[in-house]
């Protein structure tokens, strides 16, 4: 029943102060209260959130895993690395309580704390994003620094690293608000110096500079699609405050600018003689400084608080790579033989002699797997026509040698 005299039963406008009077059986209520109400019932019971925002902000007091636990799934397919490791499990558990807790304006503001790694090709960096992404139930993808260029010149710009990150979230751009970013070769975007270049450069200091912005948070206009931008195309708004950038690079020869300042600091001084740091060693003093001089713009370094470096890995490290963690390669191996009802087994000495080759070739554990390849490629060419019922394959030393001799030209670039 609307009286005439009728007035909003919350805020006690009359009725033609109003757009509009709801009535109720005994009350009334306006459209701008009833549209208040409406945000309460949003804030509190999560109603109009996408089904990602339900699901992190159900998970947020409950199922946020902690640093330990991260750490201890990391170990499972991650060898070495505990410094990495446990560096990682505490800044992304951070990032992550940042995100699933909004704040409130006169709170002590929690920055974005997006994470360098620094460490040798094939020593684990794409293994540890990709893994803490799989473990979180997080969009995640990987971009290559190497191909971005500034907008506006031939190449993808910044942009297009959202795109990315759009698709594997299925276009739901609130997932892929919280999603993971892994941007390698972040070293090979740095300008040839120390010095501010004066003529554009399109490859490095301008990419950074188109960096900065998504690495620090602003709303991007993103191309679902990916490719060109053109006028026509309708774009989806990302804002990318809470997407985690995890960046990675070798910045090959920064130990020796590490070296200079750790020695000219007198540190490494012991009984009056001077101790040489280690080569790997070296790494793990990496200080913000170092990366200015290795030629990365001071404001990038300032975006990406927490730096850890990784161990090159050494022989005992491939072998335990080979067999140890939850996809091992050997353990691939033998369950692609097992679909043929054949039983591989390799000789201990095959191992051996797998991790020496790596070891000799320099590409860490990336050089594992062609070699593998190699040396089972005959085997692998033949086991589905020789299918046997539980057939033994024993690969001896000298098997692995000649197929080795006879195939490596074909893997060579594995
Ligand atoms: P990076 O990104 O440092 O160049 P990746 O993470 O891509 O190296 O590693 C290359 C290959 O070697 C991957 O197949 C990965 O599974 C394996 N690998 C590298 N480091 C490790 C490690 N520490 N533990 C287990 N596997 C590793």
């Amino acid at each position: 029943m609307k009286a005439k005299n009728a007035s909003c039963s919350f805020c006690g406008r009359k009725k033609d102060e109003t757009l509009m009077l709801i009535s109720g059986l005994e009350a009334h209520i306006c459209e701008q209260c009833a549209d208040q109400a409406h945000k309460i019932v949003e804030q509190e019971l999560g109603f109009g959130k996408t089904e990602t925002e339900k699901e992190l902000a159900d998970t947020a007091a409950f199922t946020l895993p902690r640093p330990d636990e991260i750490k201890k799934y990391l170990d499972q397919y991650v060898i070495g690395q505990d410094e990495a490791k446990k560096v990682l499990s505490v800044s992304v558990y951070n990032h992550y309580k940042r995100v699933l807790h909004p704040q409130e304006a006169d709170e002590v503001e929690l920055e974005k704390s997006n994470i360098l790694m620094v460490g040798e090709t094939g020593t684990g960096k794409t293994l540890l994003a990709r893994s803490l992404a799989k473990y979180l139930n997080v969009p995640f993808c990987i971009a290559d620094a190497t191909v971005l260029t500034e907008a506006g010149y031939v190449g993808d710009d910044v942009e297009s690293i959202l795109s990315r990150l759009l698709q594997v979230a299925n276009y739901d751009a609130a997932a892929a608000e919280k999603g993971i970013i892994y941007l390698d070769e972040i070293d090979k975007i740095s300008r040839k110096g120390d010095n501010p270049s004066i003529t554009r450069d399109v490859s490095g200091e301008g990419v950074q500079q188109g960096l900065l912005k998504i690495l620090e948070g602003t709303v991007a206009n993103v191309a679902p699609e990916g490719g060109r931008k053109h006028p026509e195309q309708k774009y989806v708004k990302i804002d990318t405050r809470n997407i985690l950038f995890i960046c990675g690079g070798a910045f090959d020869g920064i130990e020796k600018i590490i070296s200079r300042r750790i020695q000219s600091r007198a540190v490494g001084f012991k009984n009056g003689e001077r101790s040489e740091v280690a080569k790997q060693d070296v790494l793990r003093h990496i200080s913000p400084a170092d990366l200015k001089k290795f030629g990365l713009i001071p404001e990038i370094i300032g975006r990406l608080p927490i730096i850890t470096s990784l161990e090159p890995l050494d022989k005992e490290a491939l072998r335990r790579i080979l067999t140890e963690p939850k996809n091992a390669l050997i353990k691939q191996y033998e369950k692609l033989f097992g679909m043929e009802n054949i039983s591989l087994q390799i000789d201990k000495e095959v191992i051996d002699f797998i991790v020496e080759q790596a070891h000799d070739n320099q590409l860490g554990a990336r050089g594992l797997r062609g070699i593998c390849e190699a040396i089972l490629l005959d085997y692998m060419y033949d086991a589905p026509v020789k299918k046997g019922n539980n057939k033994k394959l024993k690969i001896t030393l000298q098997d692995a040698q000649d197929k080795w001799e006879r195939n490596k030209k074909i893997f060579k670039a594995a």
